[in-house]
């Protein structure tokens, strides 16, 4: 099973791409209307990440044309446009969710979860790194039987180094993938929020690796 995005922005494609596999799906991608329509038609894709936007055929007209064809296939769209009536208009074409650029992966993520979980192919809810589990539901940290509660950044951040428990993830691939393709890569966020983190989960978890970026400690 995979998840298609269609979208002609090279730099939003490879930023969906990079999540969405570290949080273990499988990507196919298609960079106009035409191709999009075409690979959105096969069984084995189980959900759409759709731009408006799209040379060939607009999205518009992909997501009609698909609907025609494959009617509970979950569709979440991007757009640019910030319009109740091209909400409207979306909805009508039956879009089941909608993400506004510039948008942050954890925000695409939860809905990427949500509507898999709706047309019922859940895949495992928890994230095991050592002794902390991560609840993907409930959004919720445990260690050793206790349960923390974390802000969806935080909880965010530590997903994504769980995820990744042997690699040294830099500073900007945190940015990316927690705060969005867009977001100022001069400030200081990450620091700020790992040192959150071990506040709160424990000041030996993660590792500050010098001059390359955070490791996750399964201890
Ligand atoms: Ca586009």
């Amino acid at each position: 099973m995979a998840i298609l995005i269609v979208e002609d922005e090279q730099g939003i494609v490879s930023f969906v791409r990079r999540g969405l596999e570290s949080a273990g799906y499988t990507v196919v991608e298609a960079a106009d209307g035409i191709d999009g329509l075409a690979v959105a038609m096969l069984p084995d894709v189980e959900l759409v990440i759709l731009d408006l936007g799209l040379p060939g055929i607009p999205g518009e007209e992909v997501l009609r044309r698909l609907r025609a064809q494959r009617p509970t296939v979950p569709v979440i769209v991007l757009t640019a446009k910030d319009s109740v009536s091209d909400r409207v208009s979306n909805l009508e074409a039956g879009a089941d969710d909608y993400l506004m650029k510039p948008f942050s992966f954890s925000e695409l993520l939860a809905r990427v979860r949500a509507r898999l979980r709706t047309s019922g192919q859940a895949r495992s809810d928890t994230i095991a790194a050592g002794n902390l589990v991560l609840d993907l539901g409930a959004r919720t940290v445990s260690v050793e039987e206790q349960t923390l509660s974390l802000s969806a950044r935080e909880f965010a951040l530590l997903e994504v180094l769980a995820r990744n428990p042997k690699r040294v993830l830099s500073r900007e691939q945190l940015l990316d993938m927690v705060w969005g393709y867009d977001f100022d890569g001069s400030s200081n966020v990450v620091e700020v929020y790992v040192g959150q983190l071990r506040r709160k989960i424990g000041t030996n978890r993660i590792e500050t690796v010098r001059g390359v970026g955070y490791k996750l400690q399964p201890l």
